[in-house]
């Protein structure tokens, strides 16, 4: 008999009613470190008092009003975020994949707005990760994400990670620009080394085509810029985010230069939702914290620190572990066992981490993380390493 909730996750075996920074418990009152934050959701910890007290707030308040009106809400969160990026105008939406569809929609309208209508294809990635929708499926191009849900959406063009000739030679008349992940994600915390997004900037500039960056994994402080291309020296014309932006509380946005966003008038596009007072409040909350002097520069420091307990714990099992990878507090284990495997055992230890792509476990801790929560986790991914070297 099917499950009352549709059978989609094969979800682990443990539920949590409650959380406090980087941790979670059972209704039991188990505690469980927490180094996977949803999916690099909660930035900011669990129960963090600036983001509560913006809820409450603005649950206070009024919790829906609708976008045929003002939204003072959504002007202070789209002024913080336009005053710390490249960008100068933003959509807010309800999710990454949201944030997504409203980057190639924009993508393509920039260029039939600007006289090239046959303009209307992106090229993506393999490996990359865009969301669920029909049109984030085809552009992240996985066949078992794609498989039984009818034609591909068109107008994606994938090529390989890293093969800069193909590439090049994907680049055509009806090109309107070029999609990435900094960091791939899903796909196995594979970073974009910076001169190849430099090198990407480069070729949309001589194509006159639009990069769009997802944004979505990588932003919001998680790589230890507040946005990874920040690393790279450069910017994109489109940029999708979501996740850590909501600290938990489910929003995205579509950030654009004003020249990207020419086609994007009155009636062009909307979402009943998205932009929801008690969305903006808490993400505003968010960068209040994260764009505090000297957050950054701590989540720097903190990655250093994990990245080198992490090298440690590689090569103290060199049969388990086959490279330690990533950028910031988005660091990758590729396995030598199957990483469910390693995941299994770490829960086993109480830790929470994340599966990924290309055989990875995926760490992505709240930013709030302390040297003290690392140490222990990575004393817990040691347990768990050990465990499975006795069963071997
Ligand atoms: C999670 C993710 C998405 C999709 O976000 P949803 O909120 O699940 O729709 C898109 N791109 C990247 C890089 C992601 O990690």
């Amino acid at each position: 008999m099917i499950t009352p909730v549709l059978p989609t996750y094969a979800r682990a075996k443990v539920a949590f009613d409650r959380g406090e920074g980087a941790r979670l418990f059972t209704p039991e009152g188990e505690a469980y470190l927490d180094f996977g934050s949803g999916v690099a959701v909660t930035s900011c910890g669990h129960r963090h008092p600036h983001l509560l007290q913006a809820l409450i707030e603005q649950a206070n308040k009024v919790w829906h009003t609708s976008n045929v009106y003002q939204m003072p809400g959504q002007e202070k969160l789209a002024r913080q975020l336009i005053e710390n990026t490249f960008a100068d105008t933003v959509f807010f939406t309800n999710s990454g994949a949201e944030a997504l569809e409203c980057s190639i929609k924009m993508a393509r309208k920039y260029h039939s707005a600007t006289g090239h209508p046959e303009r209307y294809r992106l090229i993506t990635f393999e490996g990359a990760f865009h969301g669920r929708t029909l049109a984030t499926i085809a552009a992240g191009g996985q066949a078992k994400y794609l498989e039984g849900f009818g034609p591909k959406v068109d107008g994606f063009d994938q090529v390989a990670f890293g093969d800069h000739d193909a590439l090049k030679a994907a680049i055509g008349p009806e090109t309107a620009g070029i999609l990435i992940e900094p960091v791939q994600g899903e796909g196995g915390i594979r970073p974009v080394p910076p001169q190849c997004l430099r090198g990407l900037r480069e070729l949309c500039d001589a194509h006159g085509i639009l990069l769009v960056l997802d944004e979505v994994q990588t932003g919001v402080g998680r790589t230890g810029k507040l946005f990874a291309h920040e690393w790279a020296g450069i910017t994109p014309d489109i940029m999708a985010i979501a996740k850590g932006i909501g600290g938990g509380f489910p929003i995205g946005a579509c950030l654009a230069t004003e020249r990207a966003a020419v086609g994007m008038t009155v009636g062009t596009h909307g979402s009943t939702f998205a932009g929801n007072p008690l969305g903006t409040a808490v993400a505003s909350a968010v960068l209040d914290v994260i764009l505090k002097k000297g957050f950054l520069e701590d989540v720097q420091q903190r990655a250093l620190t994990l990245k080198q307990k992490l090298a440690a714990l590689k090569d103290s099992h060199p049969t388990i572990i086959d490279e330690i990878r990533g950028s910031g507090l988005m660091m990758g284990i590729k396995c030598k066992v199957p990483n469910t495997a390693l995941q299994a055992a770490a829960l086993d230890q109480h830790l929470l981490v994340l599966g990924a792509g290309d055989n990875v476990v995926r760490l992505l801790p709240p930013l709030i993380v302390s040297d003290q929560d690392i140490a222990e986790a990575v004393d817990k991914l040691d347990r768990a390493c050990k465990a499975l070297e006795a069963k071997a």
